[in-house]
């Protein structure tokens, strides 16, 4: 049987997401970013809290950890190099590690660039990937810890993935990056169908989460920034895909 997964939004605009196994009643939380929210969509599926698969350490992912541990006994799943910073850890993870909740596994990538201990988790058999703060809907992480190419990296692995792969990310910043990118790939036809989805789904309290890696690759800059168009907006023509990456970073910070 297929996992279930919910998602909703908490704190400012962060998304909260669970994964269930229906067969053995497993279910983890994606990040913990508020105890509250957290404990509202148990409430609201029924489901059981067994497990905190925590992507990165910075404190909009792990603060609800500590209550929501004591509460359920959930078992914390976290990076390795997040020791240290993660509280009440119980399993460490790395690249190549799996990780089972109930039956489904996920495997662990590390995705560095936002910051150094940041993982992805890639549930293969439910064709999902969990990327947090690396890949958003039409935009990616900053880059707190450099160099840009390692966030340029992570973006490529992920990329590498099928087209349908379903992707799950930490926040919800559709509209401004929705903004940024036309402003960026202006010509890009599905580009403008996607930012106007993005629009109408805000204005009826929705969110584009999750996305596809095929949705990300024909209108996310941050992917496309090997395109021509893409690196004219930015006055490198001819210059490495990661050059022109790191520029539209840039100028995103800025927009
Ligand atoms: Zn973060």
């Amino acid at each position: 049987m297929p996992a279930q997964i919910h998602v909703f939004r908490c704190l400012e605009d962060n998304i909260g997401a669970l994964v269930h196994d229906p067969v053995t009643g497993a279910c983890a939380s994606v990040d913990a970013p508020e105890e509250r929210a957290v404990l509202a969509a148990l409430d609201q599926t029924g489901w059981r809290l067994t497990d905190i698969l925590v992507t990165h350490r910075h404190a909009d992912h792990i603060q609800g950890i500590e209550p929501l541990k004591r509460r359920t006994g959930c078992r914390v799943v976290a990076p390795a190099k997040a020791a240290g910073h993660v509280p009440e850890m119980d399993l460490a993870v790395r690249e190549g590690d799996t990780v089972q909740v109930g039956g489904l596994a996920a495997q662990v990538w590390e995705t560095p660039g936002h910051c150094a201990d940041h993982v992805s988790y890639w549930f293969a058999s439910e064709r999902v990937v969990f990327a947090a703060d690396t890949l958003f809907t039409l935009g990616c992480g900053r880059v707190l810890e450099g160099p840009y190419a390692d966030l340029w990296h992570s973006l490529q692995r992920l990329a590498e993935l099928p087209d349908d792969v379903r992707v799950y990310c930490g926040h919800d910043y559709t509209l401004a990056n929705g903004r940024f990118a036309l402003a960026a790939d202006g010509a890009n036809e599905a580009l403008k169908r996607r930012a106007a989805e993005a629009e109408a789904a805000k204005a009826e309290g929705r969110f584009l989460v999750p996305t596809t890696i095929g949705d990300e690759k024909a209108t996310n800059p941050f992917l496309r920034a090997g395109e021509p168009a893409l690196a004219r907006s930015v006055n490198k023509e001819g210059a490495l895909p990661v050059e022109v990456f790191q520029a539209l970073r840039e100028w995103k910070n800025r927009f």
